[in-house]
């Protein structure tokens, strides 16, 4: 099969020298309605071979796990939370909607979930009390918790720490922090994920830097498609739509922070999120 769906030019068709994992994907978003095959296909072709695509609402939870049933080129699973930019719309009807998909096999984690305090779509007291609640639904049923935090490292810390010996493993997503936060994560033995954030030469500098200092053991790797993506691209990608084919980019940029090959970032965050989110080893 060649190149050919007129979405993404050669220079950006990359291949993973091993199997990777993108635990972070927002295929339920609109702008993957129109050609989600294509996306899926071009993400085989980069050697990914499964993806946990993020449920943030209503919504999305219910299409991502529609997806998760359907015939892929790549293993997916979902999660399923409320985001903290939606917590004032969290109610016991919402619980139980998201506990409902908590039992869905293929639904392997509780969020995405946590505190924003970087745009106030809803109230810090909102956001709280809705993490409050997928906390005690993760302690509940031991599914791991994929979380988001901006700008509010430190009560998200507090939180944690009161939680800490009930829950289980933590991913935060897409982590953007200082360095006193990232220990402070670490303290908790929580896992980071990484995304092209750090691809980007001005706000992603000092990331550059704190991604060497997550354990090899602790360290996955994410999309957060069609968010966030790197600006480094060696070509201009038409709609600028980031997508899962594209997260061999981002591993080879940590790679060369880490000042390792991309096939031990590969083999290192995959066997992670495998072993994390427990997701079964292809035949
Ligand atoms: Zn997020």
């Amino acid at each position: 099969m060649t190149h050919g769906d007129g979405m993404l030019p050669d220079a950006l068709c990359f291949q993973s020298p091993e199997p990777l994992i993108d635990i972070g994907a927002n295929l339920a978003h609109e702008s993957f309605q129109k050609d989600l095959d294509a996306v899926l296909e071009r993400a085989a072709r980069a050697n990914l071979t499964a993806m946990v695509l993020t449920g943030t609402d209503r919504a999305s939870i219910e299409a991502s796990v529609e997806l998760t049933q359907r015939e892929n080129p790549v293993a997916l699973y979902a999660t399923a939370g409320l985001h903290p930019h939606h917590a004032g719309d969290f109610d016991s009807s919402l619980k139980r909607f998201i506990e409902d998909f908590l039992d869905h096999p293929r639904v392997l984690a509780v969020g995405e979930c946590g505190l924003d305090y970087h745009r106030d779509f809803s109230t810090p007291a909102d956001q709280r009390r809705a993490f409050e609640a997928h906390l005690e639904m993760a302690a509940r049923t031991q599914k791991p918790l994929f979380l988001h935090e901006r700008d509010a490292g430190s009560d998200m810390l507090d939180m944690l720490r009161q939680w800490r010996d009930e829950i289980g493993p933590a991913v935060l997503h897409c982590f953007t922090g200082d360095r006193d936060t990232l220990y402070g994560y670490l303290d908790l033995d929580l896992y980071i994920g990484q995304t092209g954030w750090l691809c980007d030469e001005r706000r992603g500098e000092h990331l550059r830097e704190l991604v060497v200092d997550i354990p090899g053991n602790r360290l996955m790797i994410e999309t957060d498609c069609p968010y966030l993506l790197p600006r480094n691209l060696p070509a201009k990608l038409k709609g600028r739509r980031h997508e899962p084919a594209l997260l061999p980019w981002i591993a080879r940029e940590i790679a060369l922070c880490r000042g390792v090959s991309e096939a031990v970032i590969a083999r290192d965050t995959t066997a992670n999120a495998r072993r994390f989110f427990n997701i079964p080893d292809p035949a």
